[in-house]
C-alpha cells in the first residue's frame, strides 16, 4: 500500500533521512520506533508534503500512485491522513467547520457528494462518542485550550470522520495519561485496523502498542530503518533501550 524505497529527504540543505525504505501492506499496522533527532518527524511530514522539506532521492509509491509528485490536498483526497506531534491551533475557526470543509473538500476531489449540516453532525457526533470527546469541544476553535489529551483525541475524530486509507500518526501518545492512551488507541483501532488500511504508527512507548498491537516494528536511526522485526522488537526496546539493541547490530 505504502512503498517508500531508498528516500533522501532534509531542510535547508541539511540531510535528515538518508536512503530510508519500507513497505507497509494494505492491512498492516507498523510502528516505528527510534531515538530523538532520528528523522521520524521529518519522515511524517515529508510524507504529506509539508513545504520546505526537500526530497532529493528516492521514490514513494502509495497505491500505486507517486506520492511525491502530489499536492498535499491531492494526498488527502487520495486517503492519506497524517497525525502531528504538535497539533496546530486555528482561533476563531470551530473544529465543527474545520472538519466539515476538510471532509467535503475531500469528498468533492472524489467526485462525490458534499454531506449536509445534518449528515455532518450526525457523523462528528458518531466519531466524537467513539473517542469520548464532548461534542462542546468540537464546537470550540480548532484546539485552542485543549488540553495535549484532547487535542490528540479530537485528531482522532478528525481521523474518524475523514475515514482515510492510510494514516500516519506521529507521536499520538505524547502527553496522553492512561485512559486517555486507551481510548486513543481503541479509537485508532475501530477506524483503521479494517481490511484495505493501512497505519505507519510512529511511538517512543511500548504502552500503545500494547492497544494497537503492530504487526511489524521498525527502528529509525539516523535517518533511515536499520531494523525491523516483529511486536516482540518494540518490547526489547523498552525493557534494552536503543544504543543496547542497535549496539548488537554494529
Ligand atoms: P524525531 O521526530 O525522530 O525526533 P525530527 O524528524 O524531528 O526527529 O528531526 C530530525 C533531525 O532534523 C534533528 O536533528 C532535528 O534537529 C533536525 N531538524 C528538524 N527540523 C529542522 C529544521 N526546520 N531545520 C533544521 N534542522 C531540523
Ligand atoms: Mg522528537
Ligand atoms: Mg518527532
Amino acid at each position: 500500500m505504502l512503498k517508500i524505497e531508498n528516500l533522501s529527504a532534509g531542510i535547508d540543505g541539511k540531510t535528515i533521512l538518508d536512503g530510508l525504505s519500507l513497505e507497509v501492506p494494505a492491512g498492516e499496522v507498523h510502528a516505528i520506533m527510534g531515538p530523538n533527532g532520528a528523522g521520524k518527524s521529518t519522515l511524517s511530514y515529508v510524507l504529506g508534503g509539508r513545504p520546505g522539506y526537500e526530497v532529493t532521492g528516492g521514490s514513494v509509491d502509495f497505491m500505486d500512485q507517486d506520492l511525491l509528485d502530489m499536492e498535499p490536498h491531492e494526498r488527502a483526497a487520495a486517503g492519506l491522513f497524517l497525525g502531528f506531534q504538535y497539533p496546530v491551533e486555528i482561533p476563531g475557526v470551530s473544529n465543527v467547520q474545520f472538519l466539515r470543509e476538510a471532509l467535503n473538500a475531500q469528498r468533492k476531489a472524489r467526485g462525490e457528494e458534499p454531506l449536509t449540516g445534518g449528515e455532518f453532525l450526525k457523523l462528528a457526533k458518531e466519531k466524537a462518542g467513539l473517542l469520548r470527546l464532548d461534542m462542546d469541544m468540537l464546537k470550540r476553535s480548532v484546539n485552542v485550550g485543549f488540553s495535549g489529551g484532547e487535542k490528540k483525541r479530537a485528531e482522532m475524530v478528525q481521523m474518524g470522520i475523514l475515514d482515510p486509507k492510510f494514516a500516519v500518526l506521529d507521536e499520538t501518545d505524547s502527553g496522553l495519561d492512561i485512559d486517555a492512551l486507551r481510548v486513543v488507541g481503541e479509537g485508532i483501532n475501530a477506524i483503521m485496523r479494517q481490511p484495505g488500511k493501512g497505519v505507519l504508527l510512529i511511538t517512543h512507548y511500548q504502552r500503545l502498542l500494547e492497544v494497537v498491537k503492530p504487526d511489524r516494528v521498525s527502528i529509525l536511526a539516523k535517518g533511515r530503518i536499520v531494523k525491523t522485526g516483529g511486536p516482540e522488537l518494540a518490547e526489547r526496546l523498552e525493557n534494552e533501550g536503543y544504543d543496547a539493541v542497535m549496539g548488537e547490530m554494529a
